[in-house]
């Protein structure tokens, strides 16, 4: 069998990637190890860049979400039992957009398989690349319903197969180098079965650790707590769970949380990682499989967007036009992007946990860069502009 491209990975970055290749009439596969319910059910990212949001746009993608992503204008960090509103749409004109990821990949996946007519084979097993630094390419897996092994020729192969996929080992080692960053820090990942407790994301910076909340729908909001490394979310019963919250997002004058059964609990670890350059021969990889960004600053989902759209058009125009140069500027091009936003990670995790950090010269440095927020026009100003993602975007 034959395809000029496979997509591996059936996630926010291989869709897309997939999607663009379809509207440009470049024929692809998408292999998927998981089910088609389990993919638009997973609960993971919920924030969207403006500028991810008009790039889907451009592309035919966002629809739905447009007509049904919420809106964030403001943030607000508690400190000192005191809430300090951060109203960053009226610094500069732009927001951000909310819509829980299991409905970007929902629309991504009707758009592809069922509009744009694509391919995407779910429950592969042991997807295997071979001679990615060849022209001659080709991605191998175990069929479920047959258990026998199925070979794919290509021209490209795009690695979107996230974190855990096998994208990223098939790069040649003498030429891809990983720089890894751990933080040394815990979140426990909390879905709440509960309605927003305020009309904006919070950030409790706390001497007893992190908190976070962030609205995702009516009626599931996600919580987080900063807890040590490794920490089994079984140490955390329904009651530690919400007394912890409550202390850590208190704020005088502020409405009490409102409360309800956790849906899901997990603890993450918080490391990055960045594999240079993105791509090796015919292989280029996207997404989380090239870099990861802990939760820290919400950019995981637009940072994978932000490759997809680039090796989608790049590719696209290589493919219909012998175009090269997208694809010979890719890695760099992402690159710029993805250090500029593990850079303001490190800045927030260090705001974040610097109260909690038990150095009580982090503490005080840690409150003086949020003062600084709100009563310095230009840190105010650097600040809203990162956390939107927006330099050189709109
Ligand atoms: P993925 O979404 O991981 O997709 C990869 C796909 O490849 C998956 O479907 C997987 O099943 C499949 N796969 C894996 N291995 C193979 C294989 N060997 N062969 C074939 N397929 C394979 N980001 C934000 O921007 N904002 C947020 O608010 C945010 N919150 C988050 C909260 C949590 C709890 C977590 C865990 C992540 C969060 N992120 C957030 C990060 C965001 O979810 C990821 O960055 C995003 O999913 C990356 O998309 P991707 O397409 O690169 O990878």
């Amino acid at each position: 069998e034959r395809f000029p491209v496979v997509v591996v990975g059936a996630g926010p970055a291989g869709l897309t990637v997939a999607n663009i290749l379809r509207a440009a009439s470049v024929d692809c596969l998408v292999l998927e190890t998981e089910s088609r319910r389990f993919i638009e059910q997973r609960p993971r990212a919920g924030v969207l860049e403006e500028w991810a949001v008009r790039a889907l746009e451009r592309h035919g993608l966002a629809a739905n979400l447009l007509e049904r992503a919420g809106r964030h204008t403001t943030c607000e960090f508690r400190f000192d039992g005191v809430g300090h509103r951060f109203p960053y749409t009226d610094l500069t004109g732009h927001h951000h957009f909310v819509y829980p990821q299991p409905l970007l990949v929902t629309d991504l996946v009707r758009e592809y398989a069922d509009v744009r007519g694509g391919e995407i084979r779910f429950g592969v097993r042991d997807v295997t690349l071979h001679d990615t630094d060849t022209d001659r390419p080709s991605v191998s897996y175990l069929c479920p319903e047959t258990g026998r092994r199925r070979v794919i020729h290509c021209d490209f192969v795009a690695g979107c197969d996230g974190a855990r996929g096998v994208s990223r080992s098939a790069l040649v080692p003498e030429r891809a180098r990983i720089a890894r960053h751990d933080y040394g820090i815990g979140w426990l990942a909390l879905l709440a079965e509960a309605p927003p407790s305020s009309d904006c994301v919070l950030f409790g910076v706390h001497p007893r650790g992190f908190a976070g909340h962030m609205a995702r729908s009516a009626d599931v909001t996600r919580y987080y707590l900063q807890c040590p490394p490794g920490d089994d979310p079984e140490n955390w019963p329904h009651e530690r769970v919400w007394a912890e919250l409550r202390q850590r997002l208190a704020a005088a004058d502020a409405p009490p949380l409102t409360e309800g059964r956790l849906l899901e609990q997990r603890v993450l670890d918080m490391h990055d990682y960045v594999v240079e350059p993105m791509a090796s021969g015919r292989l280029f990889l996207a997404g989380d499989a090239a870099h990861l960004t802990a939760p820290i600053a919400a950019k995981g989902m637009n940072l994978a967007l932000h490759d997809a759209f680039l090796l989608g058009d790049a590719l696209a125009a290589y493919m219909t036009g012998g175009d090269e140069g997208g694809l010979a500027g890719y890695s760099a091009a992402c690159l710029r992007r993805v250090w500029d936003y593990q850079e303001f990670s490190q800045w927030l995790s260090d705001v974040y946990h610097g109260t909690a950090s038990g150095d009580p010269f982090h503490a005080g440095t840690t409150l003086a860069r949020l003062r600084r927020l709100f009563t310095s026009p230009a840190a105010a100003a650097a600040f809203a502009e990162q956390y939107l993602g927006a330099a050189g975007h709109f």
